[in-house]
């Protein structure tokens, strides 16, 4: 299954990848990380898991996500006879491979209790999870436990500041993106996600509002108002989301079986018929993905100029040998020469057809 997000971003990647894999430099193009924020039980985890395509987090109606999951998608390349291989690794099992998506889930909630204890502890001790696929972006999602306010179980009664300081540590980077999620069922003035996402990043540059749970909304309510930002505005929008619910956890639904389900709640309902582009976990990757190619556009001209003086460099040497085009520096000039031409092609490919790109 092919993952939402980074499908439009993950050729031009590529080709950058290539040309400096030719360069014999390594990879260059650090994309920025995306980290969930909001409540407890918000459908932060349920957000993450759509946008891989994947099941494999603990979610639920209670406290799930108890440490932070560190999760690095990593794209493999597809075997020659074409089919593909997906599998996880974590940090603290190294060398062993999980091909079952299902045994993920289990070992992050086992090693969630090794480290936090079986009662509702929390840690800020990372879980650090590596997700290989021909199908994802090199890109790494932080999946954060929730703000709470009472303690219960274990934990302790500073628990809210607790969580609150882990959750900062990870959003006040400047590369960071902020899914902030709140669920359409509670108050978005209250929203404890906009408010820490607006102290990590007061000018919201860097914050998209994610609504979830629009399908269990009061009769006779809408998120209309929500989703055009007339409730709080938010520099970069805000998408809503059906994810499956508890019952469709208990009965095992598939991450496909959801999408389609959440596509035919926003087609059965008139009033988010002029909201296309705000609504569907696919608008969300889609969003994503476009901030991921401005990203990308930003650092080309870096990546240009480092190509240039590589150029330079080689011109010289070669120079240097005087008429022996046959020698190495020669057709390493002619090779740079031709990687700087398709750089210059390619940036244009970013500059012209962004648009176009994004929506494929
Ligand atoms: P987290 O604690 O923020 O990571 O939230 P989870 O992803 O674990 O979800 C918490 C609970 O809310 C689970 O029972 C989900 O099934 C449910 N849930 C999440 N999103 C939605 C939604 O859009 N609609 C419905 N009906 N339930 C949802
Ligand atoms: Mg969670």
């Amino acid at each position: 299954s092919a993952a939402p997000l980074g499908s439009s971003v993950i050729p031009i990647v590529n080709k950058l990848q290539d040309i400096f894999a030719q360069l014999g430099s390594q990879s260059t193009i650090k994309l920025p990380q995306v980290a969930v924020v909001g409540n407890q039980s918000s459908g932060k985890s349920s957000v993450l898991e759509s946008l891989v395509g994947r099941d494999f987090l603990p979610r639920g109606s209670d406290i799930c996500t108890r440490r932070p999951l560190v999760l690095q998608l990593l794209q493999t390349k597809r075997k020659p006879d074409g089919s593909e291989e997906e599998y996880g690794e974590f940090l603290h099992l190294p060398g062993k491979r999980f091909y079952d998506f299902t045994e993920i889930r289990r070992e992050i909630q086992a090693e969630t209790d090794r480290e936090a204890g079986g009662n509702k502890g929390v840690s800020d001790k990372q879980i650090r999870l590596k997700i290989f696929s021909p199908n994802v972006l090199d890109i790494t999602l932080v999946d954060l436990p929730g703000i709470t306010k009472v303690p219960v179980g274990d934990q302790p009664s500073d628990i809210e500041a607790q969580i609150r300081t882990m959750i900062m540590s990870y959003i006040k980077q400047p590369s960071c993106l902020i899914l902030a999620v709140t669920p359409a069922n509670s108050d978005l003035a209250n929203s404890d996600a906009l408010q820490i996402a607006g102290n990590a990043d007061p000018d919201g540059y860097r914050t998209i509002g994610v609504i979830t749970k629009l399908d269990i909304m009061d009769r006779g309510t809408d998120a209309r108002n929500l989703l055009l930002g007339k409730v709080i505005p938010l520099r970069l929008g805000y998408i809503g989301v059906v994810n499956r619910s508890q019952e469709d956890i208990l009965l095992n639904r598939s991450i496909k079986d959801a999408l389609a389900a959440e596509e035919k709640f926003f087609r059965s309902r008139p009033v988010y018929n002029g909201l296309a582009d705000r609504c569907g976990v696919p608008q969300l990757a889609k969003k994503l993905n476009q901030i991921l190619v401005q990203h990308i556009k930003a650092i080309l001209p870096g990546l240009k100029s480092r190509i240039s003086s590589a150029l330079v460099t080689v011109a010289k040497e070669h120079a240097s040998y005087g008429e022996i085009t046959e020698s190495k520096a020669g057709q390493g000039a002619l090779l740079l020469n031709i990687l700087s031409k398709y750089c210059e092609a390619l940036s244009s490919m970013v500059e012209g057809k962004n648009e176009e790109m994004s929506t494929s």
